[in-house]
């Protein structure tokens, strides 16, 4: 049932998706929720945009069901054909979104591809099955993308660099459970988290990229991006934290086994994933071409760019020294 009641969501854009061979037009919606629950990760401030005051599961319907009505009447239904769902959270904690919620979503979006954020712990069949029931009517082979945040297959980074709470084994199990109702999974995985070299960070997404292949269908990876009021902003304002080059990040997707998408936000900020200014933008523009048209040539030309700063990252990548944690307290 959709609500009489207008409220807007966090965020909410329509763009172009690669899907396979495909370009679709996707609709991007960012709800608010009760917020994440696990919300510990350092570089993450999503976890900030939640309602503030402790909401009933009844009143938090209300909300979300106004934030559909409006996104309802903002886009018309057949101007596109994918459907990415963010909560800045997880879609299937049925503490940040109640699971009645589920329905409205199926009904308002059936015949869509819908690609939803969440964490490992909330993919279960029970949940999944009927929500894909609802939402099928045969136009895709696989209507329902699991969105998960690995980040990184290594447990020892995932663990210290970014706090994530969960394990590759519990990845693995919500992949295989969402295969298992005929679900597909998306990795995001994050590129250059904290404490780690720039050397150290490219070697950890190469690996990724390979450990989350074997169990995702889609891949993309985020260039982490220094975000307000988090520890990643702590330590980045202390000279601690260098966001990535941006000939990684071409250098990763040029040498990936599969097509890698990539949307660099902050791309050439401070903030953001950067090189030295004067060849941001032309590099910044190519990835994002290179997420729409999977065209490697592209990347390669960019890669033999002459700019001062290759240099100064090549030096960074055979220099720069590991960050030295102590042992004991
Ligand atoms: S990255 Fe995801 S799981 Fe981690 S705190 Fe942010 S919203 Fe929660
Ligand atoms: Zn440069």
């Amino acid at each position: 049932m959709i609500s009489e009641l207008l409220e807007k969501p966090l965020a909410s854009w329509q763009g172009q998706e690669r899907y396979g061979n495909e370009l679709l037009t996707c609709l991007t919606i960012i709800f608010k929720s009760a917020g994440c629950t696990w919300s510990k990760c350092r570089m993450c401030s999503y976890r900030h945009e939640r309602y503030s005051v402790q909401q009933t599961p009844e009143h938090l319907l209300v909300h979300l069901r106004a934030q559909l009505a409006w996104i309802s009447q903002q886009y018309a239904s057949e101007e596109y054909r994918m459907v990415k769902i963010f909560t800045s959270g997880s879609f299937f904690d049925p503490d940040e979104i109640p699971p009645a919620f589920l329905s409205d979503i199926a009904t308002t979006f059936k015949g869509k591809l819908i690609i939803a954020e969440t964490r490992p712990e909330f993919v279960n069949a029970e949940v999944l099955s009927p929500f894909m029931e609802m939402l099928d009517d045969g136009s895709w082979s696989t209507p329902l993308y699991c969105a998960i945040g690995l980040e990184t297959s290594s447990d020892r980074i995932r663990e210290k660099c970014i706090n994530k709470g969960f394990n590759f084994s519990d990845f693995k199990k919500a992949a295989s459970t969402a295969h298992s109702v005929g679900a597909g999974v998306k990795a995001y995985l994050l590129f250059k988290p904290l404490f780690l070299t720039e050397a150290e960070a490219v070697t950890d997404m190469k690996t990724s990229i390979k450990d989350a292949a074997a169990h995702a269908e889609m891949i993309s990876m985020n260039p982490c991006t220094v975000q307000r009021n988090t520890e990643m902003e702590y330590y980045w304002k202390r000279g601690a934290y260098r966001p990535p080059y941006l000939w990684s990040i071409l250098s990763l997707l040029a040498d990936a086994p599969l097509h890698i998408t990539c949307d660099p936000l902050g791309g050439g900020q401070n903030r953001g994933p950067h090189n030295c200014k004067k060849c941001d933008y032309e590099i910044v523009q190519g990835i994002r071409d290179y997420s729409l048209n999977a065209d490697r040539d592209l990347l390669f030309a960019l890669l033999e760019t002459a700019c001062d700063c290759k240099e100064e990252w090549e030096y960074i990548l055979s220099s720069e020294k590991s960050y030295c944690m102590p042992l004991t307290r």
